[in-house]
C-alpha cells in the first residue's frame, strides 16, 4: 500500500501522524510512504530522516493525498485537506466529529473511509490512541503548575519540592484516571506532597495498592474537595465523565477560600473544563488571574511537547496503522474489534453510533 504524510496545517499544530521509525517499519512491511516536505520539522524530525526510513519526500500536500492510498495524521482534516479526500481512500487520525458537523458533512459527502484515533478501544475497555496523550498532558501538568507559581506570573512564589527546612507544596490532583496519575506521579516525584482524590472506589484502591506511599488518594465529595482545595498550592483538573461536559468542582465564589496566589492547572479544559472559572487558553498567552487564582487552562497541552507528544502518538497507532496497510481496512477491522471501534465513516455513510446521536444523522 502506498501511505502519506501530509505536514499538519492547523495553527499551532508541531505534531506529524508518523514518525521515521514508524516510516522504517511500513517500509519493512513492504509498503511505500511519501511524506510532505518539512512534514516532521516542528517535532525535529528532518526530511533525511524520513529518507534514511525509506520514504519519498513530496514538494505539496496536494501529492501527498493524490498519491497516497492511505493517509496517517494527526489533527481532524481542516476544510482544505477535506477537499482532497476520495472514495476508496483511507484516513486514520483524530476526528472527534460529534461537535463538528461541517468536517462530517465533507467526511460523508468525499467517501473516504475515516478511522478515528480516539474512538479505538482496548480490551480493558480504555482508548489506547488517547491514552498517551493524556499521559503527556499529565506529566506536563505539575511542569506547567511549577511555573504558574512562580512569582513573575503572578503566583504564590513557592517551589514545589521546597528544601530542606521548608515544607514542600501541596498539589491536589482532582481525578485519578490517566491524566490524575501521571500528574500525581511527577509532582511527587517534584517533591510534592500531593493528594488525589476520585469518585471511583476502584480506582482508588488501584491507586492506594500501586502509589500508596507515593502520594495520598481520598474520595472525591465535595467536602474533602474544598477542604484539601483550601490547603492547596496547586490544583490540577483532571476528570473526565465520557460524554458528558466536566463537572464543576471548584466554584468562583470558592475561588475566595483558597490560598492568595494558588495556581490551577484545568486539564479538562477540552471538556469544558472542571473549575467554574476556567476558558481555554493558548500556549501563547497560557494563563489568566481570577480573584487573584491563577488559571492554565491550554487546551491542547501535548503540542507543547511536539517531539515526545509525535513519538508517544507514533508507537501507540504503529500496530494499527501496519494491520490496515497488511490487510486493508476491510480485513483489518473485520479481524479487530478495536480497530473497527474506530471506523466514523465509510463511503458516505456514518458508522460510529455516538456521533450519528450527537448529529441526528443516520448509521
Ligand atoms: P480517565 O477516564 O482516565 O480519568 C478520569 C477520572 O476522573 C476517572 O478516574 C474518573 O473516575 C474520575 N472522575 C470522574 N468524575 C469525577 C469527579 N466528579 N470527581 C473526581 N473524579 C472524577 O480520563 P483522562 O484520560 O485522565 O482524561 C482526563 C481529562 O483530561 C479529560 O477531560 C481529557 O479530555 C483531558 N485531556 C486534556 C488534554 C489537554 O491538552 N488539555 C490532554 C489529554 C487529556
Amino acid at each position: 500500500m502506498k501511505i502519506g504524510c501530509p505536514k499538519e496545517i492547523k495553527p499551532q499544530e508541531f505534531r506529524v501522524g508518523m514518525t521515521p521509525n514508524a516510516v522504517a517499519e511500513a517500509v519493512a512491511h513492504g509498503h511505500s510512504v511519501v511524506v510532505e516536505t518539512h512534514a516532521g520539522a516542528g517535532a525535529g524530525f528532518a526530511d533525511a530522516d524520513y529518507v534514511a526510513a525509506g520514504a519519498t519526500i513530496l514538494g505539496t500536500a496536494e501529492e501527498v493525498f493524490a498519491q497516497a492510498e492511505m493517509i496517517v495524521k494527526v489533527k481532524e482534516p481542516q476544510p482544505v485537506e477535506r477537499a482532497r479526500l476520495r472514495e476508496g481512500q483511507v484516513l486514520f487520525t483524530y476526528l472527534h466529529l460529534a461537535p463538528d458537523p461541517e468536517q462530517t458533512h465533507d467526511l460523508l459527502k468525499s467517501g473516504v473511509t475515516a478511522i478515528a484515533y480516539e474512538t479505538v478501544t482496548d480490551d480493558r475497555g480504555g482508548l489506547p490512541l488517547l491514552a498517551p496523550m493524556s499521559e503527556v498532558a499529565g506529566r506536563l501538568a505539575p511542569q506547567v503548575g511549577a511555573w504558574t507559581l512562580q512569582k513573575a506570573n503572578g503566583g504564590r512564589g513557592v517551589l514545589l519540592g521546597g528544601v530542606p527546612g521548608v515544607a514542600p507544596a501541596k498539589v491536589l490532583v482532582i481525578g485519578g484516571g490517566v491524566v490524575g496519575t501521571h500528574a500525581a506521579k511527577v509532582a511527587a516525584g517534584m517533591g510534592a506532597d500531593v493528594t488525589v482524590l476520585d469518585r471511583s472506589i476502584p480506582r482508588l484502591r488501584y491507586l492506594d495498592d500501586v502509589f500508596g506511599g507515593t502520594f495520598k488518594n481520598g474520595y472525591a465529595s465535595a467536602g474533602n474537595t474544598i477542604e484539601l482545595a483550601r490547603q492547596a498550592d496547586l490544583i490540577i483538573g483532571a476528570v473526565l465523565v465520557p460524554g458528558a461536559a466536566a463537572p464543576k468542582l471548584i466554584s468562583r465564589a470558592q475561588l475566595s477560600e483558597l490560598k492568595s496566589g494558588a495556581a490551577l492547572v484545568d486539564v479538562a479544559i477540552d471538556q469544558g473544563g472542571c473549575f467554574e472559572t476556567s476558558h481555554a487558553t493558548t500556549h501563547q498567552d497560557p494563563i489568566y488571574t481570577v480573584d487573584g487564582i491563577l488559571h492554565y487552562c491550554v487546551a491542547n497541552m501535548p503540542g507543547a511537547v511536539a517531539r515526545t507528544s509525535t513519538q508517544a502518538l507514533g508507537n501507540a497507532t504503529m500496530p494499527f496503522m501496519l494491520a490496515l496497510a497488511d490487510k486493508g481496512w476491510k480485513r483489518a477491522c473485520a479481524e479487530d474489534k478495536h480497530l473497527l471501534a474506530g471506523l466514523n465513516v465509510h463511503a458516505g455513510k456514518l458508522t460510529y453510533a455516538a456521533v450519528g446521536q450527537a448529529l441526528g444523522l443516520p448509521v
